[in-house]
């Protein structure tokens, strides 16, 4: 309906207006008028624009016969000069231009507008925080439904640092909800396959997104340095060095990448500056000598259970609650495990606690034992502890079993081998068919 609305009766307008507003211009860079649907918006420059518009309704109302509701037509001076001219529209200061605030000054648009995204993400996380996801799964859904709240906006104004502050605090109480050890944001930044977790990061790919939107428009950042040198002269503050050190950074992405400005995508910004901070994580500078390449590989394969592949990161990253780690960080009294008395450690819940635990233990080192038929006795705690999974056609089987080893034992309370054989055997069951063939080798999925 609205689009033969717009055909009909607004689009003869529209183009009288443009013409009429463009009529004694040299050179027109920004077409006075935009109608997204019903909604029209008329840039004035001139003082006489306004009586132009007024003439420009009268003609067309005599000629179609409508009449415009100018209580319901607004107008909003950006200038002094602006406030002093009287017309029949209503006089405002602030409008809703496609969902974004505008008012006459800078700083107010680009704090109103970032704190309303700030409370929306806010009232967003606090819906979900009952929500039992694991890490990996929360971090999906921050990338896909909460920040994609902001990406908008950014294309249109800069982000204050200290927004992207709130959003990034908000996020990680979110992630990190009853956590006592966490992986470090810089970690949580990289990417699956450098030992991260894809979590995006707010100001890099905001800035990445302000700067694609000037350089789609202009092929050049003329337009953040108008910018940059505008807000400056309206205050001094912390967003005028925010959008100098943006300026500058547009400028060596500029220099550092040799491409076309119409071939630049946000991606390659983005991961231009990600590049800039880029980090190692924290377990890997502890131990250099490991195949982390692989290791991180193992959390990119498909068909493993999300749950599984979050507690064996947290285990590779060694941020399991122990009672010895809690002891270290003086957060217990004592380093020893609740039920047994001997010091807790993760080899220790895993594979030592009771009678259950080593029975379970035994299961699961007798079906590797299967799989790789390998001699050496300390292959399948490496397996487990460090995911040193041996080079065999079958090392798909090997990683799911050690992953969902690893998540039973860390998740339950009351582990028994039945329930321990019942559980994977359901997560076996709800799996594709053709990864089902591969697990072949673990006869105990199979087994009457
Ligand atoms: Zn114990």
């Amino acid at each position: 309906m609205s689009m033969i609305l717009f055909t009909c009766a607004l689009e003869p307008l529209l183009r009288m207006l443009t013409l009429s507003l463009c009529n004694n211009r040299q050179m027109v860079t920004v077409l006075p008028v935009y109608a997204y649907a019903d909604d029209v918006i008329i840039l004035c420059k001139e003082t006489t624009d306004p009586t132009r518009i007024q003439e420009v309704l009268q003609v067309f109302g005599n000629a179609s016969n409508s009449v415009i509701n100018f209580t319901e037509s607004t107008f909003m001076a950006l200038t002094p000069r602006g406030q002093t001219i009287s017309s029949r529209f209503t006089n405002v200061n602030k409008m809703k231009i496609l969902g974004i605030l505008f008012t006459p000054n800078i700083m107010d648009v680009i704090e109103t507008n970032w704190k309303d995204i700030v409370n929306k993400i806010r009232y967003g996380i606090k819906r979900h925080l009952s929500r039992n996801l694991n890490v990996i799964k929360k971090v999906w859904h921050i990338n896909t439904f909460i920040l994609s709240k902001i990406w908008y906006l950014a294309q249109v104004l800069p982000i204050p640092i200290h927004t992207a502050q709130q959003i990034e605090k908000v996020v990680g109480f979110y992630l990190w909800k009853g956590f006592v050890f966490r992986i470090a944001r810089l970690q949580c930044r990289l990417s699956t396959k450098e030992g991260g977790l894809q979590l995006i990061n707010v100001k890099t790919k905001c800035d990445a997104l302000f700067i694609k939107e000037i350089i789609r428009t202009d092929h050049n950042i003329d337009t953040l340095v108008r910018i940059s040198n505008y807000v400056a002269s309206v205050q001094a503050s912390s967003m005028t060095r925010s959008l100098t050190k943006l300026t500058t950074d547009a400028n060596k992405f500029l220099e550092a990448i040799d491409i076309a400005p119409e071939q630049i995508t946000t991606k390659l910004i983005y991961s231009y500056f990600q590049d800039q901070v880029r980090c190692l994580p924290s377990v890997q500078c502890k131990f250099p000598n490991k195949n982390w390449k692989k290791i991180w590989s193992y959390f990119k394969i498909p068909h493993i259970p999300s749950s599984w592949k979050w507690e064996t990161y947290a285990l590779i990253n060694g941020i399991i609650m122990t009672e010895e780690r809690k002891y270290m960080y003086h957060i217990v009294p004592t380093p020893q495990c609740n039920k047994c008395g001997t010091i807790d450690t993760i080899s220790h819940r895993l594979t030592r606690c009771s009678d259950l635990t080593r029975g379970i233990w035994l299961c699961v080192k007798q079906q590797l034992n299967n799989v790789h038929k390998a001699t050496n006795p300390n292959i399948n705690l490496r397996i487990v502890f460090d995911l040193d999974v041996p080079q065999t056609p079958h090392y798909f089987s090997i990683l799911w079993l050690a992953m969902g080893f690893i998540y039973y034992m860390l998740k339950n309370k009351t582990k028994t081998l039945p329930d321990f054989i019942k559980e994977l055997r359901r997560v076996y069951l709800q799996t594709d068919v053709h990864v089902r063939e591969k697990l072949q080798t673990l006869d105990f999925l199979t087994e009457q």
